[in-house]
Order: structure tokens, then sequence, then C-alpha cells
């Protein structure tokens, strides 16, 4: 827990990472260190942020035919053990609940690190005929997954937010379209929202998620030339169908298995969110995510306070009736250099100046939060000024993000070049893959960057045609990337 403690951010973001991230996290008053490893407390303002992403996504599910339940936290270890690639994926992190008070209890509880096990067996109870389907679910929960890699928090904690999605299809293409909506949604939320670009791709097979025909995935990249898995989708075949006993009667009556997906966002894509934009002033945050899009911070000296006062707060009560996110900081005891600190550690993406030349010329001095770029403009329309200069900073984010991005997609023809590559740049790195796990190895081995995706589309060529390993005949192009 923090006590006293200095206001600004110390670390360096270029300099050490790892230390300014768990600065920013705490001085922003997004999340506190739990007493337990591997867990945090989240603060109000950085659940409000977790908020604002739920409700985007959760409309857009809405929208495309998801509807929201409940399912218990606690799945009975027979029912863990139902689809064997679950239990032997998950078995070293899941946590278990052998006791209800002192009484043993006859079978063991895990604690779900996800739900398929508990929710497939009630769809295959609620799903009779093709009728009943597509039947697309979705539950806003916390899972537990006993990480034995280091912690960090919102990219890695043991107990995590996200919302699971769980569909069955009567085929292939209903259960891929499923598959690929979600992923659409997670990138759209990524661009739009977040103001982050994604890269869409499949994870290599042996990264796959327990039990899955095929793990897609959003990735992006931070600036310190590391990859987040950012979220997955997932097409499940027809494995837990089958272990579930998920089946319809189809239009002839045939009784026919079931296709099923699974997708996931946690609040990992906070992790990412920080990691990108923010700096050694503290918090950045795109103006669609910030509890306070705009802060009015009036200005004055002892002869024209009311006046300034009173302009500044008709000037918010304008933006929140446009419905602007807005916050009017007159504190007394603040002055405006430690107000102008303190809004810009919690990354509020737009502050509004108002002192008394602003007043006698019916003007406002807008200041960016990302860059400090600043405009005075006309105190008239403020509303739609207002709205046009936030727009104006995520566009600023995302440019920023995507310059990042862009020159850090290199290509490689050897062990040695990816090795080198990587090495020297971080980013990622492309090379022709020959499908083999066991060529992933070497590059794991030596810096540990491995294959974090390879093309959505199975029939794109490879984009050399021998692997860049093994010179055996390439299958697939690979990205290899160290990941968070
Ligand atoms: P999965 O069910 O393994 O596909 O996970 C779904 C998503 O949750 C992944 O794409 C990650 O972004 C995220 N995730 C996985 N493990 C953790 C963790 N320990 N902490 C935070 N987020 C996680």
């Amino acid at each position: 827990m923090s006590g006293e403690q200095e206001l600004g951010i110390t670390e360096s973001k270029e300099h050490s990472p790892g230390e300014w991230y768990a600065e920013v996290v705490q001085k922003a008053g997004l999340a506190d260190y739990a007493p337990m490893g591997g867990f945090i407390v989240t603060r109000p303002r950085g659940y409000a942020i977790w908020e604002r992403i739920q409700d985007n996504l959760d409309g857009w599910f809405k929208d495309t035919g998801v509807t929201n339940a409940y399912f218990p936290m606690f799945i009975p270890e027979s029912y863990l053990e139902r689809e064997k690639d679950i239990v032997e994926g998950f078995d070293p992190e899941v946590a278990w609940v052998t006791k209800g008070g002192h009484e043993e209890l006859e079978e063991p509880l895990a604690v779900r690190p996800t739900s398929e096990s508990i929710i497939a067996p009630f769809m295959a109870d609620w799903i009779r005929s093709h009728r009943d389907l597509p039947m697309q679910l979705n539950q806003w929960c916390s899972v537990v997954r006993w990480e034995a890699t280091e912690t960090k928090p919102f990219f890695r904690t043991k107990e995590f937010l996200w919302q699971e999605g769980h569909t069955a299809h009567a085929d292939e293409d209903g259960a891929w379209e499923e598959t690929m909506t979600r992923l659409d949604q997670y990138a759209r939320l990524y661009e739009e929202v977040m103001a982050m670009p994604p890269l869409k791709g499949r994870k290599p097979p042996h990264d796959k998620f327990p039990g899955a025909h095929t793990t897609t995935t959003v990735e992006t990249l931070m600036p310190d030339g590391k990859t987040v898995q950012a979220a997955t989708s997932h097409y499940l075949g027809t494995s837990f169908a089958e272990a579930f006993d998920i089946t319809y009667a189809d239009a002839d009556e045939e009784d026919t298995l079931a296709h099923t997906t699974s997708w996931g966002l946690s609040w990992r894509a906070m992790g990412a969110l920080i990691m990108t934009h923010s700096d050694d002033q503290g918090l950045v945050l795109p103006p669609a995510l910030a509890p306070d899009q705009v802060v009015v911070v009036p200005i004055w000296q002892e002869d024209n306070k009311d006046e300034v006062v009173e302009y500044a707060a008709d000037l918010a009560a304008e933006l929140d009736e446009a419905g602007v996110r807005v916050e009017l900081d007159d504190r007394e005891h603040r002055n405006p250099g430690f107000k102008y600190n303190e809004h810009e550690l919690h990354g509020v993406p737009l502050r509004v100046e108002i002192g008394p030349h602003e007043v006698d010329d019916g003007e406002a001095t807008l200041v960016h939060r990302p860059d400090g770029e600043n405009a005075t403009v006309d105190r008239e329309d403020i509303a739609e000024t207002v709205e046009e200069h936030l727009d104006t900073v995520h566009a600023k984010l995302y440019a920023e993000a995507e310059e990042t991005l862009e020159g850090e997609i290199r290509e490689a023809e050897s062990r040695e070049e990816i090795l080198g590559t990587i090495g020297q740049h971080g980013g990622y790195v492309k090379a022709g893959w020959c499908g083999d796990e066991d060529c992933e190895e070497p590059i794991k081995e030596a810096i540990a960057a491995e294959i974090v995706m390879v093309p959505l589309d199975r029939d794109e060529e490879p984009i050399h045609d021998d692997c860049a390993i093994c010179g055996e005949d390439a299958e697939e192009t690979a990205y290899f990337a160290k990941s968070y």
C-alpha cells in the first residue's frame, strides 16, 4: 500500500519501463498491490476505465446476437476432467477448494480458470433442435489462473477480470463466422476506443487454447518492442460438443454435433493501454476511455476571482450539458501548476484554462494532454470545438502508436538473423516456418522470443520458400517477437 509519496512520476519510461509502469499504475490511482502476491486491488479510477471498455464491447456483443448470463465460479473436478485438453492445459494453474467450513468436500471444486467446462453441459441441456441455434452467451466475471511467470498489474495477474463468450452453432461456417466477428470487435475496440493499431492473426498450433481447433489473436506492439496478446477468439470445432454432448436435431431430425466457439478479452487490455500511451508525466488516456475527458481550470487573482470562476463554471456546465465528461477544478487551496500536474498524472485528455484574458476576449485556451499543444478558441460553440479537439487527441495517440508499429515488422531468413534483429530492435520478425514447434525452440532459448502469430489466412503463401531455422520447406509465415 502506498502511504505518503511524491506526487509525480520519478522513473523513466525509456530507461526503466518496468518500474515506470508500476509507478504510473499506482500514482495515477488505478491499482494497488494486494497482500497476496500476484493479486491487485483495482481502485475507482482504474475500474472506471474497465467499465468503459465493458460498455463498448457489451453493446457490440448485444447488437450481434449475444446475451449475458452468469455461471458459478466453482467447477466440479469431474466436469473439468471431461475435456482432456482443458485438464492438461490448465492443470498447473488451477486453484482448488477442498474444504467448506471444516468439512472436506466430497469432490474438489476448481476455481474457474475459464468456464467452458461448466457452461458446455448446460448448453447441451438447453439445445434441442436446430431452431435453438446459434446460442450465443457471454459472461463478465473474474477467473483465477495460478500463473507461474512473473505477474504484473493488469498484464498478468492470478485473478483477472474479463468477459468470456461461449457459443454453439449448427456447423463450422457459422462457428467460424462467430470467431471472426468477435476478433473483429476486439480489433475495433483497440482502434476506435483505445487508439491502438492491432494485428490480427492465428496462434501457431502448439500455442492454441487447450481443446481449440483454431485460436485467433489480436496482438498489439508496445513501445519497448514487445507484443501483447491483447484478446483471443477460439474456434473449438466439435471437441467440446463431443465431450459434453452438445447435439441438436437437424432439419431431418438427425442428431448432429454442434460446433462451438469461445472468446475473451481481459483487463490485460488496460495494461497494454497504459504501456502504449502514457509518459513520464503519468497516465495518458484516449478520450473514449477517460473518466474525465476535460478539466476546466480557472486561473484568478483576488480582484477578478468571481467573474473568472463563474465564466469557467458556465463553460463546464455547457460541456456537461453536451455530454462531455467534464470536471471543474476550482479548488482554492491548490495553485494552477499543481492542478495541471495532477490532471496530467491522471491522464485527463484535454485541459481548458480560463484566465481574465479569456474572460475579456470571450475565449478559452485548450491544452492537449499527450503533447501539450495548445489553442485559444472562441467561447461560442465551445462544446463542438471541444469535441473536435478530443477527436484530434485520439487521432494523435493512434498516429503515434501506428508509427511505433510501422517499421517494427521486419523479415529474416535465418536463425541468426531472427536473433540479431529481435535482439537489436525488438518488434516482429517475419520468417518462413516449416510448422514444427522444435524450430521455435532455439529462438525461445536464446532470447525468450517466440512465434506469437501466423497469418489468419491459411492459404497465404509463406514469405520465404524455406524455414529460417531448419531449411525444410516453409508452410507458413511465422511472426517472432518477445511478449508480455
Ligand atoms: P485465453 O482464455 O487463455 O485465451 O485468454 C483470454 C485472454 O485473457 C488472453 O488473450 C489474454 O489477453 C488474457 N489473459 C490470459 N491470462 C491472463 C492473466 N493471467 N492476466 C490477465 N489477462 C490474461
